[in-house]
């Protein structure tokens, strides 16, 4: 049973109760975080810090912790996990009060912080690629926010499990946003595109690492608008989340994306993203 953080208490997680007003529960008045762990080290835990504090300043929650308090929070949920490899899941609710919409006087914001088992994509599924479908992004406007009211992207993931595919691509105004849990690149003609960070689409520490390593190899690459005919043309598309590191898409709606297997440009990508995974595990990165 893994111990977990709640309101300044370490505790087994099947201990751990929050009260049934809390407005996380309610509201989903709430925003969340997951950073990677990997030989026991956190992956740009400081960007998920920060990422963290625009996700509460935007919903006008005061941080609970300063990014020392959180450090050593999170570093002793690292320590008392049972696995090396895993990831940490923390969220901060503004807490229970009344029900109403409204904020509460004072909030007392819950905090909550778990180990989360994660595994790194299989090897068989790097390399054939996974298959997705695409959908009309139907989500609200503040999709930069990571919000722990997830029901629009729920429903749009469980679309892809009920086609039997790895993720939903969305598309918002005939242009691609991010997929239901991820963000979306696509190489046509050799480049490598990325839709531009906005209010559509959450500003993904992967997308970050994948723009990174592109300029740190001389992929050449863009960040501009994607639209609905670039992508069902493109020559590879890929999916970036701490989760699934980079994935190649190579069934679209079932149709072969290029030629249907992970192209040349995500070989590339994939291979000097697990390099630089293997430099955090060697403590020599900042995390
Ligand atoms: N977009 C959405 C909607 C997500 O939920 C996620 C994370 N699962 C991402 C993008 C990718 O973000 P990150 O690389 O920080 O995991």
């Amino acid at each position: 049973m893994p111990t977990i953080y709640l309101n300044g208490q370490y505790l087994p997680l099947e201990e751990a109760r929050i009260p049934v007003m809390d407005r996380g529960f309610l509201f989903g008045d709430g925003v969340y975080e997951v950073i990677p762990v990997y030989s026991r080290r956190l992956f740009r835990l400081h960007e998920h810090l920060d990422r963290l504090q625009a996700s509460l300043d935007s919903i006008r929650l005061t941080n609970p912790h300063t990014a020392g308090e959180w450090e050593s929070l999170i570093a002793h949920i690292v320590e008392l996990a049972e696995s090396e490899d895993q990831g940490v899941y923390l969220q901060v609710t503004r807490g229970p009060g009344p029900r109403d919409h409204a904020f509460p006087q004072q909030a007392r914001p819950t905090v909550f912080i778990m180990p989360l088992a994660m595994t790194a994509p299989a090897r068989e599924l790097v390399e054939s690629g996974v298959a997705a479908i695409t959908a009309q992004d139907n989500r609200w406007l503040r999709c930069d926010i990571k919000a722990t009211s997830l029901l629009p992207n729920v429903l749009l993931r469980q679309l892809s499990v009920d086609a039997g595919s790895a993720e939903t691509l969305l598309l918002r105004d005939g242009f691609l946003s991010e997929g239901s849990a991820s963000n979306l690149f696509i190489v046509a003609d050799g480049l490598l595109l990325a839709p531009p960070k906005s209010n559509l689409m959450l500003p993904g520490i992967t997308y970050d690492v994948v723009l990174e390593l592109a300029r740190a190899q001389g992929i050449a690459h863009e960040i501009r608008p994607i639209s609905e005919a670039e992508l069902r043309g493109a020559d590879e598309v890929w999916l970036t989340s701490s989760t699934k590191e980079v994935l190649a898409v190579t069934t679209l709606d079932g149709q072969p994306v290029g030629d249907g297997r992970p192209g040349p440009v995500f070989q590339r990508m994939h291979a000097a993203y697990q390099d630089y995974k293997h430099t955090v595990m060697r403590g020599k990165d900042k995390q």
